[in-house]
């Protein structure tokens, strides 16, 4: 992936977290920054629970702002666009439809069929 096509899925999640979350762009930059640059050896669900209440989130939208910051994280450390599960690039079509994925179409796919048959 190109430093533009990131900047660009940057760009697009920064303002979505914004909108979610009622505050200006540069309000969310300097928090992200502080969050990642905090020393604590937390475990995730104990971070996310003091990201909650330092950004007053609410149950119904928490899933998605997490998402969204961890996607941040993942343009940040450059894991990005890069599928958890096989590890090939995920189509920067499917990135462009859903910024937040972190799995390709394929595992996706796979993901949901063992779901369904595991109901
Ligand atoms: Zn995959």
């Amino acid at each position: 992936m190109t430093k533009e096509e990131l900047d660009f899925f940057k760009t697009l999640l920064t303002a979505q977290l914004s909108e979610l979350l009622g505050l200006a762009n540069n309000t969310i930059s300097s928090l992200l920054d502080v969050l990642d640059n905090s020393p604590d050896p937390l475990d995730r669900a104990t971070m996310e629970s003091e990201r909650s209440s330092m950004l007053r989130i609410r149950d119904r939208e928490s899933k998605l702002i997490f998402k969204i910051i961890r996607t941040l994280e993942r343009i940040e450390d450059g894991t990005f666009g890069i599928c958890e599960i096989c590890e090939e690039e995920i189509h920067i079509e499917r990135l462009k439809a859903r910024p937040v994925t972190s799995h390709c179409i394929e595992c996706k796919t796979k993901m949901e069929v063992e779901e369904r048959a595991y109901r």
